[in-house]
């Protein structure tokens, strides 16, 4: 559901690209092939970002000195290793992306995908009706299944071969299974009723259905960030309220100097699925919760986890070299997680955020982000030339308009978006940071951070163009020099 939302809305458009729209008497075999080319040259500036990016982790031999203390050369190799893993990884998925994407383009896989839509509502005898919204549904789902054939090897690699090998797989193949099957059908319930409304809005609307499908997608954006977190996401993950003790104590005490209405405290059960650590605030108004990744505080076990590890302890049947790895990774977890000190600085950090309106402000740039691409579909799907470029010369279906002409059209203008977002991104992690060290938590938040990168296996060094292009966070280099900045400005 997040990729097709992606999908839906990710995109926004320059006027030139509507004028271009409306006004063409679209040639076919030159759309396509333009649209190609944009995709190649997009790919390979990604690859070549990927290569700069795997020059430095090759190269650089020196643990930095701000590291000096927290990582020893043996992580620093491993963490080299991870990065160059994931790196290879990511190059191999990239280049198999354009192959499908191409090839879909051009063999007209989504004209053979509405078309075998009819023909199953056909086969079960349900009526094609007047909205469409039928087939739009048997559609996105057949695309759906389609998608997870594609990328299920790849999540398999990524999770049983690299995490696993670099020790931050908690998931047992049995585990991923079900929470796929459950991610699939989740998706698919809570796609029919949206896709229905905005399909009907469009079909229904008249000639300002842009204003109202945008008016729908608001609202549906507000109800699924009340609901996701409350009741979705413990479909997942299991959720437990922080214990009392000193961490609980600090965490409240922050928030009630800084006026935030903490109405709950959890600790999420990351473990389960992987040794990755994080954080992150929710809630609208007066009802905000903080969230807390296990993985994230030192030392923190829950009672199942005592449970197991007592169970494990007492289990004779293990052999001598199980008993070995299950010992290293008991030790591995002990060393990692933060002190309270340190994640209360990193919660002065997300505080900031929420004190500086981040979220609300991402929040209106989607809308704005919303709003224009719906008018740009407006003028995309009276636009018969650029339906029939596609391979749809009988009908003009909306949810191939949303999705497959928008999607592939606006390729370069995503490109620049992301761009923008990502350096936004970036001055608002700095202005977090900057909030975290007025509370006077610079060193803690340094540590924090260190910490954190050290648990996660962050190699600490990367190319300065592959990151502009890619990360959301200033690198950690780059954050703990600001950081330092920071204070000795406070100082001066
Ligand atoms: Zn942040």
């Amino acid at each position: 559901m997040m990729a097709f939302l992606n999908n839906l809305f990710g995109p926004l458009l320059g006027s030139s690209a509507m004028a271009f729209i409306s006004k063409l008497n679209i040639d076919e075999g030159n759309l396509m092939s333009s649209i190609a080319i944009a995709m190649t040259a997009v790919s390979l500036c990604e690859s070549y970002l990927a290569f700069r990016q795997r020059k430095v982790l090759a190269q650089e031999g020196e643990v930095p000195p701000e590291l000096k203390n927290d990582m020893d050369k043996e992580k620093f190799e491993k963490s080299r290793q991870y990065a160059l893993d994931k790196n290879m990884f990511g190059l191999v998925q990239a280049q198999f992306d354009l192959i499908i994407n191409i090839s879909t383009l051009m063999l007209k896989m989504h004209v053979l995908l509405w078309i075998s839509s009819e023909l199953i509502l056909n086969k079960i005898g349900l009526p094609i009706d007047k909205y469409e919204i039928n087939q739009t549904y048997v559609f996105v789902v057949l695309s759906s299944i389609v998608e997870v054939v594609l990328n299920t090897p790849f999540k398999l690699y990524s999770t049983f071969v690299i995490e696993e090998k670099h020790g931050f797989n908690n998931q047992t193949l049995g585990f991923f299974v079900k929470d796929e099957i459950k991610k699939f059908f989740l998706s698919q319930v809570i796609t029919f009723p949206i896709l229905s409304g905005i399909i009907f809005i469009i079909k229904a609307g008249g000639p300002y259905f842009a204003f109202y499908a945008w008016g729908f997608t608001t609202v549906v954006i507000l109800v699924m960030m009340t609901i996701y977190p409350v009741y979705i996401a413990p479909l997942f993950d299991k959720y437990t309220s922080l214990p009392e003790g000193e961490l609980r104590t600090e965490i409240e005490a922050l928030a009630k100097k800084l006026d935030y209405p903490l109405t709950k405290l959890f600790v999420v059960e990351g473990s389960k699925r992987s040794a990755h650590s994080n954080a992150y605030l929710y809630g609208f108004f007066k009802n905000k919760r903080i969230v807390l990744f296990d993985t994230l505080i030192k030392g923190y076990k829950s009672a199942d986890a005592t449970e197991e590890d007592k169970k494990n302890g007492d289990d004779k049947d293990i052999t001598a070299e199980e008993k070995k790895k299950l010992e290293e990774k008991q030790n591995a977890k002990k060393d990692r997680g933060c002190t309270t000190e340190e994640i209360v600085a990193v919660l002065g950090h997300e505080l900031g955020h929420w004190k500086y309106s981040h979220m609300v402000k991402m929040l209106i740039i989607t809308e704005v982000k919303i709003l224009l691409f719906f008018i740009l579909f407006s003028k995309v799907l009276n636009s018969k030339s650029l339906y029939r470029a596609f391979g749809f010369s009988k009908s003009q279906p909306a949810v191939i308009g949303l999705t497959v002409i928008l999607g592939n059209i606006l390729t370069p203008c995503k490109v620049v978006i992301n761009l923008l977002m990502g350096c936004l991104s970036r001055h608002f992690e700095y202005q977090a940071d900057y909030f975290a060290t007025t509370l006077g938590y610079s060193k803690e938040l340094g540590a924090s951070l260190i910490k954190l990168h050290v648990d996660n296996l962050s190699f600490p060094f990367n190319d300065r163009w592959y990151s502009l292009y890619h990360f959301s966070h200033p690198t950690l280099i780059e954050r703990l020099r600001t950081i330092a900045q920071y204070k000795t400005k406070k100082t001066d």
